[in-house]
């Protein structure tokens, strides 16, 4: 995987998920594998619609910094989670847009997605008539918490492309930066139409 391409993906999607409302006020993070032992991520902190390359840097697979004078998000860990559980996993992408944080406050455990076509834009997907479930975990400031319940439920649950944490925001991830910002364009489409349906039938 040639990662400069794929650091170069991630400034490009902060870009283009600031513009779209995904990763307001310096919210949201980042992150592609470099190799067995290296994660690129954002800089903690930084605005992601003016991301450049000094707002990236490198730490190792326990998130300790590789880049002098430079800190991490704290939800490092629950990228590096995602990369230690499953090989393939190259890029993964953490957004706080409206929809998203809202319905993972009116919902309580869960939002089931069915019958969209837009669901094929998923590995392994091929039809409409298909249910993604996305988790809701409640928020806590102890990310190594955190990153444990997840871990647990993902253990449990192998068919699964993303999770909600409450009041906070959504993380996907994908076998390039490419593939996962295509999942966070999907979910952020579902969770638009979640919201709007809710309205419609009110
Ligand atoms: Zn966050």
């Amino acid at each position: 995987m040639d990662y400069a391409a794929q650091v170069s993906a991630l400034i490009e999607a902060g870009h283009a998920f600031y513009a779209r409302g995904w990763v307001p006020a310096t919210s949201g993070n980042f992150s592609a594998r470099v190799d067995d032992e290296r994660v690129a991520i954002t800089v903690s902190g930084r605005h992601k619609g003016k991301l450049t390359l000094d707002d990236i840097m490198f730490v190792d697979m326990d998130g300790n910094s590789l880049t002098a004078g430079k800190q991490p998000s704290t939800e490092t860990a629950l990228h590096l989670s995602l990369y230690r559980r499953d090989p393939t996993t190259q890029a993964v992408l953490h957004t706080h847009s409206p929809p998203a944080t809202t319905l993972s406050l009116l919902l309580k455990e869960a939002l089931s997605l069915r019958d969209y076509e837009v669901l094929k834009a998923f590995p392994g997907i091929d039809t409409h008539e298909y249910e993604v479930v996305v988790p809701i975990f409640a928020n806590d400031q102890d990310i190594g918490r955190l990153a444990v319940t997840v871990e647990h439920y993902l253990d449990y649950h192998l068919d699964n492309y993303g999770y909600l944490i409450a009041g906070h925001g959504f993380y996907t991830w994908g076998s390039s930066v490419e593939d996962a910002c295509r999942h966070i364009e999907a979910f952020e489409f579902l969770f638009e139409c979640e919201m709007l349906m809710r309205r419609m039938t009110r």
